[in-house]
């Protein structure tokens, strides 16, 4: 059965062009590009041209590009590095539902000493702006947000976030993972010091992830060693990877607005489809301000988990707002900054859709997920026979 995969923001294919642009690069061109015969310097050549179409995408110079190996290095670079470099500052400025990768280091370094304020959302998972602005403090080394959420879609107001920051002297990073290729990033005229973003979120390859740093801002590398990268990464390059990321931005850059307008199109069919259809359904997130392509939906008294599971026997992937840790549901922590009911935050799933999405594939969906949702209905003590949701709450440990 081939797969419906709607679950893009987790990861994504590689895009066939991509596969064929770095393909050469495992088997013809496998030089080393720091070497000083042409065999090695052609590759650093193609390098340099993959640099600077990633850079393109994101209004960069090719010089503010630093490979990295994903999204979580990138994060932890770009934090570990304004502490370092900053060592009479102690404060890390944060929202409640950054990713792991920035929201577990924070909370390992305030272990370590530093003071972490994480910025609360509203219902609708947007950033609360005063409450940020008046976080800051002449102790603030930096601030880390995300552009956009990974399981609700929701954008932040990064630009403003940024020039708020900036305004009073302090590092400004964003986490882009999930925003690059879906919505116009230019960092030419913006305050961003720093942005993550990673490989195969915009089909190119796992492995390969990159950390913008504007020109001029202190830099202490992560991983010492070589000269690479000028000597802010050491660690021979990861050169298939780069080509692909390289080719991966050209298409992400050529085909951007068409093809985003069609995957939103697909998602609004999809959302419209299922909130008609089944009753007591909800969309988490603003949805003046989402992803295109990112849909996390509620269905109250049902647990996501179950839901997957039913969705899979006809192929579908998707994604849970509630993870399995140790025998017990724990709804998200993004859905619970929001707010989200238990009942509700329990039934959450998450449809990310990509360019390779059809109108075929949300036929499918649309078809299978009332019954879906019925049949667990049927058999949840929380669901009364005449449609409603009695009160409760589910206990967890
Ligand atoms: N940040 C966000 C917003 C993400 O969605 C992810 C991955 O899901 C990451 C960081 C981590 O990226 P990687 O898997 O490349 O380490």
């Amino acid at each position: 059965m081939k797969p419906i995969y709607l679950d893009n923001n987790a990861t994504t294919k590689v895009a066939p062009e991509v596969i064929e642009a770095m393909l050469p690069f495992l088997h013809e061109h496998y030089g080393n590009p720091s070497s000083m015969h042409s065999f090695g310097g052609n590759v650093a050549r193609h390098l340099r041209a993959a640099r600077a179409a990633i850079a393109a995408l994101l209004g960069a110079q090719p010089e503010e590009i630093l490979f990295t190996s994903c999204g979580t290095e990138s994060d932890n670079a770009a934090i570990r590095s304004a502490l370092e470099t900053q060592p009479d500052k102690r404060h890390i400025v944060t929202s409640r539902v950054e990713h792991p990768a920035v929201k577990a280091l924070a909370a390992n370094l305030k272990k370590h000493g530093y003071r972490v304020t994480e910025i609360p959302v509203d219902k609708f998972g947007r950033l609360d702006l005063d409450r940020y602005e008046a976080s800051l403090t002449p102790d603030t080394a930096i601030v880390s947000l995300m552009w956009a959420n990974n399981e609700t879609g929701v954008v932040f107001p990064i630009e403003r976030a940024a020039a708020l920051a900036k305004a009073q002297g302090i590092l400004f990073h964003t986490d882009a993972v999930q925003a690059v290729g879906k919505v116009p990033i230019d960092l030419s005229r913006g305050a961003v010091d720093m942005l993550s973003l990673s490989g195969h979120k915009l089909h190119a390859p796992k492995g390969i992830g990159v950390l913008y740093v504007r020109k001029g801002t202190r830099f202490a590398p992560f991983l010492i060693g070589g000269h690479q990268e000028l000597g802010r990464r050491g660690g021979t390059e990861n050169v298939p990877g780069i080509i692909a990321l390289g080719k991966a931005s050209e298409l992400a850059a050529a085909k951007m607005s068409d093809e985003n307008e069609r995957v939103k199109r697909l998602r609004d069919r999809l959302e419209r489809g299922l909130l008609e259809q089944i009753p007591n359904a909800q969309i988490n997130g603003d949805v003046d301000s989402r992803l295109p392509n990112t849909s996390n939906i509620s269905f109250e008294s049902v647990e996501g988990e179950a839901i997957l599971l039913r969705l899979n026997e006809y192929g579908i992937c998707a994604s849970s707002g509630s993870a399995c840790t140790s025998g017990s549901l724990q709804p998200s922590h993004v859905l619970r900054a929001m707010g989200v009911p238990f009942t509700m935050a329990h039934g959450s799933i998450r449809f990310s859709l990509s360019v390779y999405n059809s109108d075929q594939d949300i036929d499918l969906v649309l078809e299978k997920m009332p019954s879906v949702i019925e049949n667990l209905r049927a058999l949840s003590p929380f669901w009364t026979t005449d449609g409603a949701a009695c009160s409760g709450t589910y206990s967890v440990q």
